[in-house]
């Protein structure tokens, strides 16, 4: 079996959120057991607080939050956040368009001022160019995958040298569950019982609806995660028992002059007990991730640290004190010269053609708000303010309808 998204996971998560979309849009009720207008509010509302913290908590690493690119921003709210709350810049991604599409509406109920610059794209695919953002976020996004390890390579490519990947929310996989059926967000009543007799966790799952339609809905085991956080040079993780058990911190770190290390096999390893809860119960993980500033990949071997007191270790000496240019102008301005607030024409010049494999940078038309490619010559006019940044064949297979009336605007010259 491949370990990428095949084709029917991907059109499920177009087809199925377009749907979902309507009824989060609070215009036809779609799926009964999902979250309705109401419910999606107040769980965006609590998303905005969850994000919140984990900003917080990234500051105290003095990294550059900017030019930022978000994985699966879903309805945009951890962007629109981090640009309302830190002044920053970049792009809220997905593979739905109309996902997408409902920030228009969620922008203002949630009172933000401005609206992300937002790309509809694959992830394996990201549409820009390679070593080109400082801070690259996910959130509740990698276990629609088979395997994250191929999205975290494609991270680790756009990535800037030094920068920084965070994700959080995704699960680690727990060893016994009957998994007897799938169940919606929303329980039905045998369920709730199940649940205040603490077993409906072991003998049933959640993502029904995501199921019925194609989507992928993961949980991954520590061997996996460990395997796919491999892809980064240093790593900083912390798994959490479901739903309230012990919180166990796990580090990879060089000891000095890194990135001349490599991890040891089985570095992502809670102590015994931890490891029983978690296996169990099965659990979360969260990670901050970051590449080195060369941009080669470190040699093997050697100078490996495992410690299972993360506490006497400050962010400076785990991660080293090395900064980007931008760092020492202030947290989270600049990486641009000047400091000042990007240009547009700056944050389309990490922009990068999804069609050529070379990934050459996009020019940007003013006059007529389009992207073009310099080597294939395609355009890319932006739809209510999205971008669709496919190849050309993804974009037939997954967006057909738009490419029928598109047509006409995308130029294909020799
Ligand atoms: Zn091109």
């Amino acid at each position: 079996m491949s370990n990428l998204q095949n084709l029917r996971n991907q059109q499920g998560e177009v087809n199925f959120r377009r749907k979902l979309a309507k009824q989060f849009a609070g215009q036809e009720v779609m799926y009964p057991g999902e979250p309705s207008y109401k419910q999606n509010l107040s769980i965006i509302r609590g998303r905005v607080k969850d994000y919140k913290r984990y900003f917080k908590s990234l500051i105290s690493h003095e990294m550059t939050l900017e030019p930022y690119l978000e994985i699966g921003s879903g309805i945009g709210q951890g962007a629109m956040f981090l640009e309302d709350q830190y002044k920053t810049q970049g792009f809220a991604t997905d593979i739905s368009y109309d996902t997408l599409l409902l920030a228009n509406h969620y922008k203002d109920k949630l009172h933000f001022k401005k609206m992300p610059f937002r790309v509809c794209c694959d992830v394996y695919n990201l549409p820009f160019k390679t070593n080109s953002l400082p801070f690259i976020f996910t959130v509740e996004t990698l276990h629609h995958f088979p395997d994250p390890k191929p999205v975290l390579e494609e991270i680790y490519r756009v990535l800037a040298p030094g920068g920084y990947f965070y994700f959080n929310e995704e699960p680690v996989a727990q060893m016994i569950n009957l998994n007897l059926w799938q169940r919606d967000r929303n329980l039905r009543w045998f369920e709730k019982i199940l649940r205040s007799l603490l077993v409906l966790h072991f003998i049933s799952k959640i993502g029904k609806s995501e199921i019925e339609n194609n989507i992928l809905e993961e949980a991954f085991s520590l061997k996996t995660w460990e395997k796919t956080l491999n892809v980064f040079d240093a790593v900083q993780a912390t798994l959490k028992a479901f739903p309230y058990g012990p919180i166990s911190v796990q580090i990879k770190t060089p000891k000095k002059g890194w990135p001349q290390y490599h991890p040891v096999r089985g570095w992502l390893n809670p102590p015994l007990y931890k490891n029983i809860l978690l296996q169990i119960l099965g659990g979360g993980i969260e990670a901050l991730c970051k590449k080195s500033e060369k941009e080669a990949k470190p040699p093997i071997q050697k100078n490996v640290v495992q410690s299972s007191a993360p506490h006497n270790i400050t962010s400076e000496n785990f991660y080293g004190a090395r900064q980007t240019p931008s760092e020492s102008r202030g947290r989270t301005r600049g990486f641009f010269e000047g400091g000042e607030r990007l240009s547009e024409q700056k944050l389309f010049e990490l922009l990068a053609c999804p069609n050529c494999k070379q990934k050459p940078g996009l020019n940007y038309h003013k006059s007529t708000k389009t992207l073009s490619c310099p080597i294939c010559k395609t355009t890319y006019k932006s739809k209510n303010g999205i971008f669709m940044l496919f190849s050309r064949e993804q974009m037939a297979k997954l967006y057909p309808e738009k490419v029928k009336g598109q047509k006409s605007k995308v130029k294909i010259s020799s």
